[in-house]
């Protein structure tokens, strides 16, 4: 029995029907474009969310969490809504709950269960540990109430949980990411039609590896930096007369540029017209099975994000440099910035003296140690048992 489902008997005193996982991600690169109808490329990670289920037949929701300290969370199906999600400490489960919501108000035939979730996605490290959360969720209650749901679809789902019931304004890539992902292979998609391509991407079998660099720090200046953003773009794709930034050719920048008044609108929209051609880039890259030549790429990527989208911060920049200056072929940092973490692309055997190189680095500026992890691109959900 897996200790997922060790745990789920010893809390609630009869065996679960099943555990299913789902993993976080990284976004290899393609970044606030999400947003911009535009194009991502993530992967996912070894490290996954496990939930442990069982049906229930009374109406309620059961939900408990190793990685959180409230105890298990009661609630009834009858007061599950985007204005009751759970309060305080218990704040976690309104993603969990969240997912309860969006299949019941599609119409879909959701009752109660029993839930307990084990994970080793780290939290607010820019990693999806909340896709990961809803994604093994929503699959488990696929799977218990035998929906009829593609991958796609259950993405979605997870995706509307975070949106209207937790209330954060997220993009499609991580739900998309975590439950559609195919290990070796990194996910090309287009965030506006929602169609997905699997792309090879075996670093192992080129002596490659990625570092994924967790800084351990969240400034809290993101969280308005985020909706500003946003904000920006939509303003900037409305005064360039196209539904979203995406429908900006990489060929026609400079024409573009020139139609924008202000400087800072015209960076954002330069960071996100040139992010989808790197986007382009390194699919044809990796399609070539060139995968050492895409270093570059990543760097050139960060330092747009430092400079014309103004998202990185000390540690992500020290984080880059420094795995760049030790022999990275090239790093960025990846999620929305502003803390998380980065992705580093090493030769197999350069793995330690980068992460050495770069521990090293934090310990004299003083920050907080990273967490450094090497991560072969996974799989996506799945049922465990
Ligand atoms: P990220 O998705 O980058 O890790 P978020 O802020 O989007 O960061 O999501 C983190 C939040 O998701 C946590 O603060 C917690 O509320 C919830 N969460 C994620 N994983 C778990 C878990 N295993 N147990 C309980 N809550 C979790
Ligand atoms: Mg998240």
């Amino acid at each position: 029995m897996s200790r997922t489902a060790q745990e789920f008997h010893e809390l609630y005193g009869y065996p679960a029907e099943g555990v299913w996982a789902a993993p976080g991600r990284v976004n290899l690169i393609g970044e606030h474009t999400d947003y911009n109808d535009g194009f991502v490329l993530p992967f996912a990670l070894p490290q996954r969310t496990e939930v442990a289920a069982a049906r229930r037949t009374d109406g309620t929701i059961a939900l408990h969490s190793d990685g959180a300290p409230s105890g298990v969370v009661t609630l009834t199906l009858a007061e599950l809504g985007p204005g009751h999600p759970p309060q305080g400490p218990d704040g976690w489960a309104a993603y969990p709950a969240g997912v309860f919501w969006a299949l019941r108000d599609a119409g879909l035939p959701v009752g109660g269960a029993d839930l307990h979730i084990r994970s080793d996605v780290p939290a607010g490290a820019g990693l999806s540990s909340s896709a990961a959360l809803e994604v093994a969720t929503a699959l488990a209650l696929a799977d218990l109430y035998e929906l009829p749901l593609t991958r796609p679809e259950l993405a979605a789902f997870a995706r509307r949980a975070e949106n209207a019931y937790v209330g954060v304004p997220c993009g499609a890539m991580d739900q998309m990411a975590s439950a559609c992902a195919i290990e070796g292979h990194a996910l090309r998609l287009d965030t506006r039609s929602l169609e997905q391509r699997h792309i090879p991407f075996d670093c192992a079998s080129a002596g490659l590896s990625l570092l994924v660099i967790d800084t351990r720090v969240k400034h809290a200046l993101g969280d308005g930096a985020y909706a500003r953003r946003l904000a920006s773009c939509h303003q900037a794709a409305a005064a360039l007369g196209v539904r979203a930034l995406r429908d900006i050719p990489y060929g026609e920048l400079e024409q573009a540029l020139a139609r924008l008044a202000d400087p800072v609108g015209r960076r954002r929209v330069r960071h996100v017209v040139t992010e989808n051609e790197r986007v382009r880039r390194m699919e044809e890259l990796l399609a070539a099975g060139r995968l050492r030549e895409t270093g570059p790429l990543l760097t050139e990527g960060h330092l747009s994000l430092r400079d014309d989208y103004e998202v990185s911060c000390p540690e992500l920049d020290l984080a880059v440099a420094t795995a760049d200056a030790a022999g990275a072929h090239g790093s960025r940092m990846t999620g929305g910035g502003f803390g998380g973490s980065a992705l580093a692309l090493v030769d197999a055997d350069a793995q330690q003296a980068v992460a050495d190189a770069v521990t090293e680095a934090f310990r004299r500026a003083g920050h907080t140690p990273p967490r450094i992890t090497a991560a072969a691109p996974s799989a996506g959900a799945a049922r465990l048992r």
